[in-house]
């Protein structure tokens, strides 16, 4: 029996120990953490929808209407009518012929990718994809093969040197610990020129980018309406509930029923929340104030940053990294800002590259222009602008 006590003493002294913190409020800017009100830059609820009170009563609604569990699996007898009217719905919304619900984004990709590449069959995928994309193509047994970051040419360089197999594509629409975009024309380019499919993740472009939110997808231009083209979108960021959806071909969804297990063998999620997401996404595609909000406080903190010599990496989305370095010396500095009374996550190797930890600052429509502003100066103050 393996000892499990001294890996978890090295990792605590190399400084990438995982720990909880205690959240005793909703979602908001200010959040009581462990008993400390703290100005958050952490979330993903970018739209700040998390605790919308529309949003909770159509869940309460929801509740009375069809209780609280589903029950079983949505193939036996837990797909309920709310589920599928929230399917219908999301899938005029990215303007794909169908949209399959699941339980997790994490959920989604495994289900996809294993879906479809098999044994023998390749999955192409970003260095920077999220973990979910990669263990999908371990859930299938697939090969995986990584390609540069955000690099179409070395992606079509792979795809070309790969002989004849089953192909598929997956890059995050924005990549989650740095916020910048996929070339999203240029991967599925290279993806047709090579007879593969492309997946794209948009668990954070979703309901921030693009025409009313549609995401990444239409921001480029695109819609997942081809058999080539799939898109997985995730509710529990920018849409405030929980759980995603797959939005592709009607051939896609009637395969992922027939195949994808994270979909088959696993409890639907309650209906309540499928009224919930219905909900959330009337405010989504309605309220085009909150993406304006959230870009106005984006270039708020660029322009402060650049004037106050602080590493922001290249993003134009509300992920905005702040380039550390050493493990060590991101957690330091984000225990100085807690210090502060600010939260804001240090984000450290295997999470991202050896090197490159980082302060991950998410942005909201929830917050204040003043917010943003503390933040800056607390970066300053804690010598942000000299660590890296
Ligand atoms: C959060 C996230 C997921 C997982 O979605 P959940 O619904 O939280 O399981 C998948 N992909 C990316 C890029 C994510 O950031």
């Amino acid at each position: 029996m393996k000892d499990l006590a001294a890996p978890l003493a090295a990792r605590r002294a190399a400084g990438l120990y995982r720990q909880r913190r205690r959240v005793g409020s909703p979602q908001a800017a200010e959040i009581e953490v462990d008993g400390r009100r703290l100005l958050a830059f952490c979330s993903n609820d970018y739209l700040g929808l998390a605790a919308h009170p529309q949003i909770a009563a159509a869940l309460a609604r929801g509740a009375e209407r069809w209780g609280t569990g589903a029950g079983a699996a949505h193939l036996i007898s837990g797909h309920s009518r709310a589920h599928e009217a929230l399917e219908e719905a999301l899938a005029e919304f990215v303007g794909a012929p169908r949209a399959l619900l699941f339980s997790t984004g994490y959920m989604a990709n495994l289900g996809v990718i294993s879906a479809l590449a098999g044994r023998g069959d390749r999955v192409f995928e970003d260095r920077l994809n999220h973990a979910s994309l990669l263990d999908g193509a371990r859930l299938g047994g697939a090969r995986l093969l990584r390609y540069r970051h955000a690099d179409a040419a070395d992606l079509e360089a792979r795809l070309a040197a790969a002989g004849s197999s089953e192909r598929l594509v997956a890059s995050d629409g924005v990549f989650s610990m740095d916020g910048d975009l996929a070339p999203l024309p240029a991967l599925l380019a290279a993806a047709r020129r090579h007879d593969a499919r492309l997946l794209v993740d948009d668990a954070h472009g979703l309901g921030v980018l693009g025409p009313g939110g549609r995401g990444s997808l239409a921001h480029a231009g695109l819609v997942p309406e081809t058999d080539d083209l799939i898109l997985v979108g995730t509710l529990g960021k920018a849409f405030g509930t929980f759980g995603a959806f797959v939005a592709g071909s009607e051939a896609l969804i009637e395969t992922l029923i027939q195949q994808a297990r994270p979909y088959i063998y696993t409890t639907a999620p309650p209906p309540a929340l499928a009224e919930a997401t219905l909900a959330s996404l009337a405010l989504v595609q309605g309220e085009d104030w909150r993406r304006e909000r959230l870009r106005a406080l984006i270039a708020r903190l660029r322009a402060g940053a650049a004037e106050l010599g602080l590493p922001l990496m290249d993003s134009t989305t509300p992920v905005q990294p702040l380039l550390v370095g050493e493990a060590g010396a991101a957690l330091a500095l984000s225990e100085q800002l807690l210090a502060a009374g600010i939260l804001v996550p240090a984000i450290r190797p295997p999470t991202v590259p050896e090197g490159s930890a980082r302060l991950r600052i998410s942005l909201s429509a929830a917050h204040s222009e003043a917010q943003v502003d503390t933040l800056l100066a607390a970066l300053d103050a804690a010598g942000a602008g000299r660590v890296a």
